[in-house]
């Protein structure tokens, strides 16, 4: 199988084939980000994609997932995403579920039409950036679409019967906005039929502007009790259906896994905790290593 640099993926897709169909980012400039900042976007080859096909079938003729990479495969235009699961089907047939990562732009491009076409062709469980529901978050992380251009392409997933999931950046908003963006981001998945939301923290690594914004002081990050707050509210203002809320990525400050909203009070309570545990340290800044992960002070 051919994979070009570093491969990501999120981590529920750890069972899946993963298909290279593209590499880098289509957009590869929010502001926080450095994933694919030496990667040009390009399209693979079909060929190559026929031969990682053909590899697949040797060492898992019966996989039932795939998850297309790169950063957003789903930027591909429809035409060639249907050609690709055709090509998946074939020589996979018992592949139930091509899933990939997409962006708010990417669902822009498309028509009703085409999603629909998509869903048909086993398309599925596209992971988002959304980020935030905030329009000034959205602009300085420079996503390239506003909140109501996010909501539009999230309820016509649903139209289109195409489940997805977000991801959601908890402290974009800076030190003190943790309950505006909070309620921002759950007034839009309100509007949605989302059935995953995945939570992080905002980090940024050398070689993005945010990065310089967090060094030069003109973006003041959270601190562990801002992003305890911002993440309470956000589990109260979320009034979701049958959604799994996936907090365990290492920049979390409290690890959360379970379902909104039968969950909801059991996750309240394990952030309740962790301010307790946290005490005086609740005014510190998170200390992180690789990917953002938090070190808790003990
Ligand atoms: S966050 Fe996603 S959309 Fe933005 S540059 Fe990185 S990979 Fe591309």
């Amino acid at each position: 199988m051919k994979y070009t640099g570093i491969t990501y993926r999120p981590p529920f897709e750890a069972d899946s084939l993963l298909l290279q169909v593209t590499q880098g980012c289509s957009h590869n400039s929010c502001a926080f980000c450095t994933m694919y900042r030496d990667v040009p976007f390009r399209t693979e080859p079909l060929d190559q994609i026929a031969r990682d096909l053909e590899e697949a079938r040797m060492f898992r003729p019966h996989e039932r997932r795939v998850f297309l990479v790169n950063g957003d495969a789903f930027a591909l235009d429809a035409g060639m995403l249907c050609r690709i699961a055709d090509m998946i089907h074939g020589y996979l047939p018992g592949v139930e579920t091509i899933a990939m990562y997409a962006s708010i732009r990417n669902i822009l491009a498309k028509t009703d039409g085409e999603l629909r076409a998509l869903r048909e062709a086993g398309i599925n469980d596209l992971n988002i950036g959304l980020e935030s529901g905030l329009g000034s978050v959205l602009e300085r992380m420079n996503k390239g679409y506003a909140p109501d251009q996010a909501l539009r392409s999230l309820q016509r997933l649903d139209g289109a019967g195409m489940r997805y999931g977000v991801n959601v950046i908890l402290g974009a908003a800076g030190a003190g906005n943790g309950r505006e963006n909070a309620d921002a981001t759950a007034g839009l998945l309100n509007q949605t039929g989302v059935s995953l939301i995945f939570t992080g923290t905002i980090h940024a690594d050398p070689g993005c502007p945010l990065y310089e914004d967090m060094r030069s002081g003109a973006f003041e990050e959270s601190d562990l009790g801002g992003y305890l707050l911002e993440e309470q509210r956000l589990l109260e203002r979320l009034q979701v259906e049958d959604c799994l809320l996936f907090g365990l990525h290492p920049s979390n400050v409290v690890a959360l896994h379970g379902y909104l909203p039968a969950d909801r009070d059991k996750m309240l309570l394990q952030i309740e905790k962790a301010r307790q545990r946290l005490g005086g340290h609740l005014n510190e800044r998170p200390r992180r290593f690789g990917e953002g992960g938090i070190i808790l002070p003990r």
